[in-house]
């Protein structure tokens, strides 16, 4: 979660480079051919208390950022369309994917009704295990407890530690603490600290987290559509950098198979959970190479060049934060003009 300070300094950046125009400029040199937007969740704000803002944007302002690009003359695009004119390179192309991570239910619910109305495709890429029910996005479980909660108990390296959540700064400062807890987890343990919250706490966090995801005929019913492309987001969401290479191969292997048993058509892409660098290094790059992604995208801040085609299995993305729902935003991402300053002038994003 970012600081006060940083989101304040973010925001005026964006908003000052757009008012100055500068981004015209940048255009020209960082545009190249367009972006693909990610996404998580689409849904009405919920409350002071929403630690995964961030995360979330309203119906409303998703339905206005494709009216924007298409009364822009971006054309929205999947990702086998986009891998395909990356590949041939053309530098003319004016292109946007929309991209959502992990399954959430309102991407069913909300996000798929808007784009069926503009008549635009939208790729989901979905972590198995949380539709199985078997592993949990923990953001949300700790969001959820906190929210129902007036105090949070936690075991804190075997110490056992009560977090007062009763007004909104505790519930902030519990979710800080607890989120770093989770942050700082090795893969292994996340679901053992998940268990250890239910039952200190007496709550059942898996069944709030189950009606957050889809299920597997929501899933089904968006891969018929014919306007969903489904890729692969791990089964459990790990950090991959973070794993034994056998085990990180299993992840992205195991939900590209699974996708592709019960969807009845070939994973094409895949989608790196976290997509930082402290999650995604050289060797995930490698693997989804190695088991035949088209490709693979991270969250790494970048438009799309045709140098792209030579890196598909490390594409970056430009990431929707809930917080500044503007279409200034959308429009200083688009161009160029962010990838420029968050990669220290460098053009062509990837590893
Ligand atoms: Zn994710």
């Amino acid at each position: 979660m970012m600081t006060d300070w940083k989101t304040y300094a973010y925001k005026a950046l964006l908003y000052g480079l757009h008012s100055t125009r500068i981004y015209k400029a940048a255009k020209r040199a960082y545009a190249g051919m367009g972006g693909i937007l990610t996404f998580h969740r689409v849904v009405e704000p919920r409350g002071a208390f929403s630690p995964n803002a961030a995360l979330e944007v309203t119906p409303a302002f998703y339905d206005t950022i494709i009216a924007h690009l298409k009364a822009g003359g971006w054309r929205i695009v999947t990702m086998t369309d986009l891998c395909h004119c990356l590949r041939r390179g053309s530098p003319t192309d004016h292109l946007v994917a929309l991209s959502f991570d992990d399954g959430y239910r309102d991407n069913f619910e909300n996000a798929f009704a808007i784009c069926k109305r503009h008549d635009v495709p939208m790729t989901i890429n979905v972590t198995t295990g949380f539709i199985n029910g078997t592993s949990f996005p923990w953001w949300y479980a700790v969001e959820e407890l906190l929210r129902h909660r007036d105090k949070v108990i936690f075991n804190r390296s075997g110490n056992m530690v009560t977090l007062p959540a009763k007004t909104l700064p505790q519930k902030m400062a519990a979710y800080r603490l607890l989120s770093a807890a989770f942050s700082h987890a090795l893969p292994r343990d996340i679901a053992q600290l998940l268990d250890s919250l239910e039952v200190l706490n007496s709550v059942d966090l898996r069944s709030y987290c189950r009606n957050l995801l889809m299920n597997w005929d929501m899933v089904k019913t968006l891969a018929d559509s014919g306007r969903v492309e489904i890729g692969a987001h791990t089964v459990t969401h790990p950090a991959l950098r973070l794993l034994e290479a056998n085990h990180a191969e299993a992840e992205l292997g195991a939900s590209r198979d699974a996708l592709a048993a019960i969807l009845g058509r070939p994973i094409e892409h895949v989608a790196f959970p976290y997509g930082s660098r402290q999650a995604v290094g050289r060797r995930e790059l490698e693997l989804a190479a190695k088991l035949g992604f088209t490709s693979a995208v991270t969250t790494r801040h970048g438009t799309l060049q045709p140098e792209h085609r030579s890196h598909l299995a490390a594409l970056p993305r430009l990431t929707v934060n809930g917080r500044y729902q503007s279409l200034k935003t959308i429009d200083v991402f688009l161009s160029g003009t962010s990838t420029a300053l968050a990669n220290r002038f460098n053009r062509v994003v990837s590893q």
